[in-house]
């Protein structure tokens, strides 16, 4: 990795760059991004976050929005039975694991936050279902506050590009702390989530419809479009 390469203007290309490109395609936002656009509620981000873990964006979207139909609040979800928000957010990904977690997220907010998300990462992981995805995401699109959230696209497409060398999500946050310049820790995430569905798919990427496709070592590419 040449870290003298990673100057303000060399982010700056590539968001612009990636950016670019997405808007070309009229890409739409994430899933979770949709909704904390519509309202910055950190609840909102937050339940719809658990319920986008392993679940496509459409998915998530649809899931999201029947829940928060019925209810939207810590109260208004434990007016609700198990069944009944497995219901709602069917087709997500492990629905029953997730419906009992939202269950109990609500309870413990009611119980020890006075009804309210609380704004700080090591509370937010302590909730049931929360891991450093969601609770980077919760601070970043509910808070305003500054988090690198890595899920697998940011992971796979910042080691692709060579910005980073590492092997868990875990260690690509760190890394990517070290160098990139804070304006872009927030929308890092959903530029990438975007790029990674439309562009840098898991297997064989678009590289020929990628603006930075001369500069990119694409680590760990076998086979590109
Ligand atoms: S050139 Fe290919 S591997 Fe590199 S960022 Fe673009 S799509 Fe991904």
């Amino acid at each position: 990795m040449n870290e003298k390469k990673f100057t303000i203007g060399y982010w700056d290309s590539i968001f612009n760059h990636f950016s670019s490109t997405l808007k070309s395609l009229g890409t739409n936002l994430p899933s979770v991004s949709e909704i904390a656009s519509s309202s910055r509620d950190p609840f909102r981000v937050l339940i719809s976050t658990i319920i986008s873990l392993r679940t496509k964006d459409a998915v998530t979207l649809e899931a999201s929005t029947r829940l928060f139909s019925q209810a939207d609040t810590p109260s208004s979800i434990l007016s609700l039975k198990s069944e009944e928000i497995q219901n709602l957010i069917y087709p997500a990904g492990f629905y029953r694991t997730k419906a009992k977690n939202i269950l109990s997220v609500s309870r413990i907010l009611i119980e020890q936050y006075d009804g309210k998300v609380p704004s700080k990462r090591e509370l937010l992981l302590a909730l049931p279902g929360v891991g450093v995805k969601t609770a980077n995401l919760t601070l970043n699109l509910g808070f305003g506050i500054d988090a690198i959230c890595v899920d697998t696209h940011v992971h796979r497409i910042s080691n692709r590009c060579g910005w980073i060398k590492t092997k868990t999500p875990e260690e690509s946050e760190k890394a990517l702390e070290q160098i990139m310049p804070r304006k872009y820790w927030i929308p890092l995430n959903e530029m990438l989530v975007s790029y990674g569905q439309q562009l840098c798919t898991p297997v064989s990427p678009h590289c020929s419809k990628c603006p930075i496709q001369g500069d990119c070592p694409k680590i760990g590419v076998t086979k590109t479009r």
